[in-house]
């Protein structure tokens, strides 16, 4: 039976393959007009302190305008990383995210910015140089930037990433591993890295308050080391007040806000300025 089908079924497939291979070919070349045209954007979504509510900071989140629609990074980004396209991406998110802080504090107050970093870009040489270069040239004050990296690519290769993000550091920069819980971090590994913030992946959070162990095991370890921890995907109330309990400092999710454009998250620089009279810069 499978010799006497078997013809239709490899013609089949070898439809399917070149169909899926032309339409990456497809993507890959719009990607390429994309970077040249300047079609990408980035929204903010707010981090707020989970005792007070005051706004702590923004995550900058990339967006590719395309056809009128906006394509979220995951339909995107691995496509770039494989194309090497995620470096010139990577540098235009560098250096928008940065221009964007130093105007928010220039007009309003000083919120930081933090900025997803992938495995290929922090393995590029120039990726140090890159981030410096994007802060000068923007007249950003280091303290508004933070990086931040998955648990799994910072630990994939711990001695390489170590004099990359301690040069970093040593300029001000803060240092967030995000996705935090979802890697094998080596206690040994934590401390010696030069990190300032834990992210507790969403997964864990929507966990919450019924399987707490992980984000409790998280927040303990964080404070054991002194770090700051932010949780990821905060979707209700109930989360939002374990956490808050719990000492974890920062929360970020939809409850508070979905990523939005630069005007509205300016709008919220603006409206927690006018709250608080000086926003923390520190979470
Ligand atoms: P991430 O850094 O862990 O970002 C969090 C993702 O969760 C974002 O998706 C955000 O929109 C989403 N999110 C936030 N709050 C909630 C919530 O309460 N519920 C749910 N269900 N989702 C929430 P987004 O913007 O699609 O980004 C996905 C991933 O793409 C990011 O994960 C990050 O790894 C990557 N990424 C985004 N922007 C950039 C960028 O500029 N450069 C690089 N290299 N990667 C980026
Ligand atoms: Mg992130
Ligand atoms: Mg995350
Ligand atoms: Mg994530």
């Amino acid at each position: 039976a499978a010799k006497a089908d078997g013809g239709g079924r490899f013609v089949f497939y070898t439809g399917d393959l070149t169909e899926r291979a032309m339409a990456r070919l497809r993507l890959e070349a719009s990607l390429r007009e994309a970077v040249a045209s300047g079609a990408f954007e980035l929204f903010y979504q707010p981090k707020i302190s989970a005792a007070t509510g005051t706004l702590t900071g923004f995550e900058a989140l990339v967006r590719w305008r395309h056809e009128g629609a906006l394509v979220p990074p995951s339909d995107f980004i691995p496509v770039a990383e494989d194309t090497g396209l995620i470096l010139e991406i990577g540098a235009w998110v560098m250096d928008e995210a940065c221009r964007t802080a130093a105007r928010w504090a220039r007009d309003h107050a000083p919120v930081p910015v933090a900025v997803n970093v992938s495995a290929r870009q922090l393995a590029d040489a120039g990726f140090a140089a890159m981030v410096e270069e994007a802060l000068r040239r923007n007249g950003t004050r280091p303290e508004l930037l933070e990086v931040e990296i998955t648990e799994t690519v910072i630990m994939k290769d711990v001695r390489h990433h170590l004099p990359v993000l301690s040069r970093l550091r040593a300029l001000g920069v803060r240092i967030a591993i995000d996705d935090f819980g979802t890697g094998y971090s080596s206690l040994a590994y934590l401390r010696q890295l030069p990190v300032d913030v834990l992210k507790i992946d969403r997964s864990f959070v929507s966990d919450l308050p019924h399987a707490p162990d992980i984000a409790s095991t998280v927040i303990a370890l964080a404070q054991r080391l002194f770090l700051s921890t932010v949780a990821e995907g905060v979707e209700t109330e109930e989360q939002h007040r374990w956490l808050a309990d719990a000492g974890c400092d920062c929360v970020q999710g939809f409850l508070i806000s979905r990523p939005v454009p630069a005007d509205a998250a300016e709008a919220m620089v603006l409206a927690s300025a006018a709250r608080s009279g000086e926003l923390a810069l520190t979470a």
